[in-house]
């Protein structure tokens, strides 16, 4: 199969280069050029609250190594898609280029939530590029930093985490929830990650929410809702993530959160053009059919196979078996010493949670259930808890579907 014309990518990261790499392998030989508003080639995003803050991964391990199938494509690095016509079939670059397409695959991610808090901005940090972990890195890196981090969810928790292990004095998490990830994980999760981070010296300010900011030219200090005023030399807010969108409006799409996209990963009804990553708020065969965003680091490469087929099969005519889309979703998260490793969607079981195996103090596999099915697993521990999990993995692929 030989194709003319032209796919643009917009974002250059893990989706848009996963996108370009499975264009090539669903046999797309047309032209593909990738547009990403940073200057990197694609890098791996994870490390960044981890190795990378703790100094022990330089920039150069985290770079992604494009599939040989891939090193025709073009990348424009260092340049925005600052808007889309949809109906014209181009996109407008920062530059000033417009540039024609036959199919759009969009790919831009997500960007961090910020405060609108009143206060001071200097010493206020969050973490989603290369430049954003170099910068909080060099900060909590100075002798005798205080550190808030207002978020108690992944990154927040990770990110506290290491500033511990780099020896930073004093490290509080602050978060109007309870528990520490309580939202994705529950209560019994939230109580064993709690008690183990307190145990390695981070402090906690939960039930809190910030009111703003003390300082003049630079962050010294977190105001709580009830007037106590947290000591602080580095502020990281972890207050979740804004997908960015806003070039795609205007052309009548759902934006709402993320893109919508139908089960094939195609938006607006449009045939040529598809969302991948975690931009993408798709519906998912497996689970009840509700379209969710999901901000795992499989997804890129779940979303961009089924997306480039469903592209391919459309812009070359040769047809494809495109079932729904079905990825099981997995993530892990590394905190201090210890792992979380999940399969499946545990936040549809969060009614209903039983310890599956061991017990919360030490390593444990906890199971989330729907309607007396399981409906996720997520290990907390070390390698032992991790296998446990990967157990279940296949009974929750072979399931049928978790419907409504
Ligand atoms: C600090 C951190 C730690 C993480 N740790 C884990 C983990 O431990 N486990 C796990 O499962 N997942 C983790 N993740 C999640 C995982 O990294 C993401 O799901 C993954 O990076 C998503 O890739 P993406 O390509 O969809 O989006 P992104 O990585 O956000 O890439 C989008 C790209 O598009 C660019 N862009 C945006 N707008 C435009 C525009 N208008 N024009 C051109 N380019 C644009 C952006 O600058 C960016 O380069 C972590 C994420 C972060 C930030």
């Amino acid at each position: 199969m030989t194709a003319t014309g032209r796919i643009v990518v917009a974002g250059g990261s893990m989706g848009g280069l996963r996108a370009a790499e499975q264009l090539r392998a669903a046999g797309w030989t047309g032209t593909i050029t990738v547009v990403g508003d940073e200057p990197h080639m694609p890098y791996n995003r994870p490390p960044l609250s981890k190795e990378v803050l703790a100094g022990t991964a330089p920039f150069e391990s985290l770079a992604f190594t494009p599939k040989p199938a891939a090193a025709d494509v073009e990348w424009r690095l260092g340049t925005g898609v600052v808007s889309a016509r949809l109906a014209e079939r181009t996109v407008a670059l920062d530059d000033g280029s417009t540039l024609p397409y036959d199919g759009l695959v969009v790919a831009t991610g997500m960007r961090p939530r910020r405060l609108r808090c009143p206060g001071p901005r200097t010493g206020r940090h969050t973490v989603r590029t290369l430049a954003d972990a170099q910068d909080l890195r060099d900060e909590l890196t100075r002798p005798g930093a205080r550190v808030v981090v207002v978020g108690a969810g992944f990154i927040g928790c990770e990110v506290a985490a290491t500033a511990v292990g780099l020896g930073v004095r004093e490290v509080t998490v602050v978060d109007p929830l309870p528990l520490p990830m309580v939202g994705p994980l529950g209560e019994l999760l939230g109580r064993a990650l709690l008690k183990r981070h307190e145990e390695r010296g981070v402090r906690f300010a939960l039930g809190a929410a910030v009111a703003g900011f003390e300082g003049e030219d630079r962050v010294t200090g977190v105001v709580l809702g009830d007037g106590t005023v947290l000591p602080a030399d580095v502020v990281v807010e972890s207050v979740g993530s804004v997908a960015n969108v806003e070039w795609l409006e205007g052309n009548g799409l759902d934006l709402s959160d993320g893109v919508l996209t139908c089960e094939q990963l195609r938006v607006g009804g449009r045939p040529e053009v598809v969302a991948v990553g975690d931009v993408a708020r798709f519906p998912n065969a497996r689970y009840d059919g509700v379209p969710r965003r999901v901000e795992h680091w499989s997804i890129p490469t779940d979303t961009a196979k089924h997306a480039a087929r469903a592209l391919a099969a459309h812009l070359t005519g040769v047809q494809a078996d495109l079932a729904p889309f079905a990825p099981l979703p997995t993530f892990w998260s590394d905190q201090h010493d210890f792992r979380l490793q999940s399969f499946g969607a545990p936040v549809l079981g969060l009614d209903d949670v039983r310890v599956l195996d061991g017990e919360p103090d030490g390593d444990v596999l906890v199971g989330y259930h729907r309607d007396g099915r399981l409906a996720g697993v997520v290990a907390l521990g070390g390698h032992r808890a991790a296998t446990g999990a990967a157990r279940y993995r296949a009974q929750l692929l072979k399931q049928p579907a978790l419907t409504a």
